[in-house]
């Protein structure tokens, strides 16, 4: 497949603090340069396409570190064609890239999932996202804080089968509970091995999380949830995470897992530097309500409305994941904590990128970097989805007025 120049005028971004006018001209895979709307574009040979973003916001696009399924399909499928199926669904919502999330579950199945992200690849899926490799969520969790995870395949950290995951595919991120016996060990290992440790599903006392940190956690995973909480004379986990400043906090911005006052703490906390908006979101997304599998237990999601998105519980209530997108999480965000798109954009990009280690090619607009991007509306919702450098998705509005109303459905329109 041939790339084509792409340019795109018009639009905003509030990259700078304030909403400036942009033009970003690509070239294969990558930004060419990021300009004034005023500026001449640079001359390109062969094809040239240009994509109008009249009226709408720039901003780099979406990179969800921690997301299980959408559309009936799930990471634990161990499916290519369903992490095929998921990134498609998570470029409409503005995804550029993602980390498919496995659940604490059997070795085999545990293994099976890695290897089908390894069969997969990491080239951006046709129509989506690219993956960024594997999110393992457990096994090595606190029986105490299981939160939707099943409590019997729960084990302690295991060198060995963690090596053998690792060498299976692109393990990029761990889940743990760093007070679980051996946990310390397995941090320094993965850490050795470039994976991005995370703690969560945890009771680890304050001074356990910052022995945990000491050896190379980095990140805290949705952060309040099934984690122990914050007492004056024992901080928990969640002191930990709140109070030391190396640590970047996950948050799901649902306004379900955590009431909006408390997105608003850890934000003053964290500041957006250290936020990293997840959706967490499980294969009913995108589907009506009703019930669901997540990790072989079942739940139910509700009806949600524009404003809220359904509840995702098991039979005893625990809340199981979510039908969250994450444009709507930015959006809830910012209207939570009382800040503009200008301040909290980078907890969708800038600041997942560099958690991973990937800010020097993912998380801004600038030349080099890699053309992933989202165009917003006034609304905060997706109009368009660049994924290296290709229109991977334009909504159905704008792809009508493009075609004059000849479109393929399946197609991300002809520009
Ligand atoms: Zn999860």
């Amino acid at each position: 497949m041939t790339y084509i120049t792409l340019t795109i005028q018009g639009g905003r971004t509030p990259l700078a603090g304030t909403l400036q006018p942009v033009q970003v001209e690509i070239t294969g895979p990558t930004i060419a340069t990021v300009s004034s709307t005023d500026s001449t574009p640079a001359q390109s040979d062969g094809a040239a396409a240009t994509l109008d973003a009249d009226g709408c916001t720039l901003l780099p696009g979406f990179i969800d570190v921690h997301v299980h399924g959408a559309m009936g399909a799930d990471t634990m499928d161990a499916d290519p064609a369903a992490l095929a199926r998921m990134a498609r669904f998570f470029a409409h919502h503005g995804v550029t890239a993602f980390l498919p999330t496995t659940m604490t579950a059997d070795p085999a199945s545990t293994l099976a999932a890695v290897q089908a992200v390894a069969a997969a690849g990491d080239r951006p899926h046709p129509n989506g996202a690219a993956s960024l490799g594997v999110h393992l969520e457990g096994p090595y969790i606190s029986p105490r804080f299981p939160g939707a995870q099943p409590a019997a395949t729960i084990r302690p950290p295991d060198l060995v089968e963690f090596g053998a995951l690792c060498a299976a595919g692109p393990v990029r991120m761990i889940t743990l509970a760093p007070e679980m016996p051996g946990a310390l060990a397995l941090i320094r290992e993965a850490r050795a091995r470039g994976v991005v440790v995370v703690a969560g599903h945890t009771a680890a006392t304050y001074a356990e999380c910052e022995g945990g940190i000491a050896a190379g956690i980095t990140q805290a995973t949705h952060t309040y949830n099934a984690m122990s909480g914050l007492h004056h004379r024992e901080p928990g986990t969640l002191g930990s995470v709140l109070s030391n400043d190396g640590v970047y906090a996950q948050l799901i911005a649902d306004n379900i897992h955590v009431h909006p006052a408390a997105m608003k703490i850890l934000a003053r906390c964290k500041g957006m530097a250290r936020t990293i908006l997840i959706t967490d979101a499980m294969r009913a997304v995108g589907l009506p309500p009703g019930d669901y599998d997540l990790g072989g237990q079942a739940v139910t999601v509700t009806r949600g409305s524009d404003a809220q998105p359904g509840e995702c519980r098991l039979a005893d209530g625990t809340l199981a994941g979510s039908v969250l997108t994450l444009e709507r999480g930015l959006a809830n965000f910012g209207a939570a904590i009382g800040l503009t798109l200008a301040q909290t954009w980078p907890a969708t990009s800038l600041s997942p990128a560099t958690a991973l280690g990937l800010e020097r090619t993912r998380g801004t607009l600038a030349t080099g970097y890699l053309a992933d991007l989202v165009l917003l509306d006034d609304a905060g919702e997706v109009v368009a989805t660049v994924v290296q450098g290709r229109v991977v998705y334009l909504r159905e509005r704008e792809r009508l007025r493009a075609n004059g109303g000849d479109h393929d459905p399946d197609g991300p329109g002809s520009l």
